[in-house]
């Protein structure tokens, strides 16, 4: 058996997603650009159509949409297209992406103060801290919804609120949140929000920035050209990428509450089964606010990346976020809520999805469980042997 538990940094793609996407690819290979005919005509109805289904699993309009390749374009759109704004000050989480940490640290470089507001030990913002921060002027703060290593979800009506009282715009990075959790974008009162097709069971290099009439007006854009998505984002669109991107929505927004049973019930089965095996585990995050699938977890004297080495051919499981795992580096997450170094080598994620079944998680489970044990026995006798 194989079995893919990595769904926080891709997800598999949905069948009837890759049929639409192979369909757009064939029969669809207008360019929404060319206004002058219908093969022109029929690309914009289709990306008209998926925008709409973009929207609507955000609760938005599908005028404030407008189609990146990426949650990092999204963030990167956002944060960098207020560097002319007129408040020079961004605040972000402790636990936020590389791509709000860095493009919130380009801001920096070039003459902005950068707040950074620190997380409880299981990575809610401090909402005192939050609102005494935002008491000096600040242009945007900008928050995960839910975080891809740890799964909490913020408090996002109190944070919403905290912005609107100073008059700081909030970006929320929700690309963990969207397809998991209900979202209703216009009724939380946010500016921007970014998110991404492939975390979605969508294809690849399409995703959303989510902007109200007044927030795009105040960015600055960052690319240039033929002035498409109302000159925020020059560059030809990615057609079968959004008809796929559209479709995905939809399923998800069709199918999320049978989808949420499932992946619950298979994240309660696995932690109970790791917890009753391994003694002294423990798991990272916020325990009642999280989003389902997501278990960080840590088994004491377990280094993660031998366990995760061990296991690669049969399970995929991460150590740190998807984009930081080739790095080995430490997680700046973990880091964040405080957990020591030698207890962030302990802990590892897993991410389940929609497509694993319980006969995977069962056998996941056991591979996890005698590979733990043996890692730990081996320690032990290497431990031994020392002292004789
Ligand atoms: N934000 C979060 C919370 C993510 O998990 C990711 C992906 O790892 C991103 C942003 C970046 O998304 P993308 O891969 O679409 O650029």
């Amino acid at each position: 058996m194989k079995v893919y538990l990595d769904n926080q940094a891709t997800t598999p793609v949905d069948p009837r997603v890759v049929e639409a996407v192979h369909r757009t690819m064939k029969e669809e290979f207008g360019n929404p650009a060319s206004t002058l005919h219908a093969w022109g005509w029929r690309a914009e109805e289709l990306t008209n159509i998926a925008r709409e289904q973009v929207a609507g699993i955000v609760g938005a309009s599908p005028k404030n949409i407008y189609f990146t390749c990426g949650a990092t374009e999204s963030i990167n759109t956002v944060i960098l297209g207020l560097r002319e704004a007129p408040i020079k000050r961004v605040a972000h989480s402790s636990i936020e992406h590389k791509a709000v940490t860095y493009a919130s640290k380009e801001l920096e470089r070039v003459g902005f103060t950068r707040e950074v507001i620190p997380v409880s030990s299981l990575g809610n913002i401090s909402l005192e801290y939050l609102e005494t921060t935002l008491k000096t002027p600040t242009q945007l703060l900008s928050v995960i919804a839910a975080n891809n290593e740890i799964g909490t979800i913020q408090d996002l009506q109190s944070i919403s609120k905290a912005c609107k009282k100073n008059g700081t715009l909030l970006h929320l990075d929700v690309t963990q949140m969207v397809g998991k959790v209900p979202l209703n974008l216009r009724e939380l009162g946010v500016d921007f929000a970014s998110f991404s097709s492939h975390k979605i069971y969508g294809p690849k290099g399409v995703g959303a920035l989510f902007a109200t009439d007044d927030a795009a007006k105040l960015l600055r854009p960052i690319q240039f050209g033929g002035g498409q998505e109302s000159g925020l984002r020059s560059g030809t669109l990615n057609v079968p990428g959004i008809v796929g991107f559209g479709l995905a929505c939809k399923i998800l927004q069709e199918e999320m509450s049978e989808i949420d049973e499932h992946v619950w019930a298979l994240t309660k089965l696995l932690k109970n089964r790791l917890t009753d095996a391994l003694p002294g585990i423990s798991f990272n995050g916020d325990p009642e606010k999280r989003i389902p699938g997501n278990l960080n977890v840590r088994i004491p004297g377990v280094d993660s990346n031998r366990l995760i080495g061990s296991l690669a051919l049969d399970i995929a499981l991460t150590a740190a976020s998807a984009c930081l795992s080739k790095t080995a580096a430490a997680s700046s997450v973990l880091e964040a809520i405080g957990l020591s170094e030698q207890t962030q080598r302990e802990s590892f994620r897993i991410g389940i999805g929609r497509f694993n079944t319980r006969a995977e998680i069962e056998w996941a489970a056991d591979k996890i469980i005698t590979t733990s044990k043996k890692i730990t026995s081996d320690k032990l006798t290497i431990a031994s042997n020392h002292l004789i």
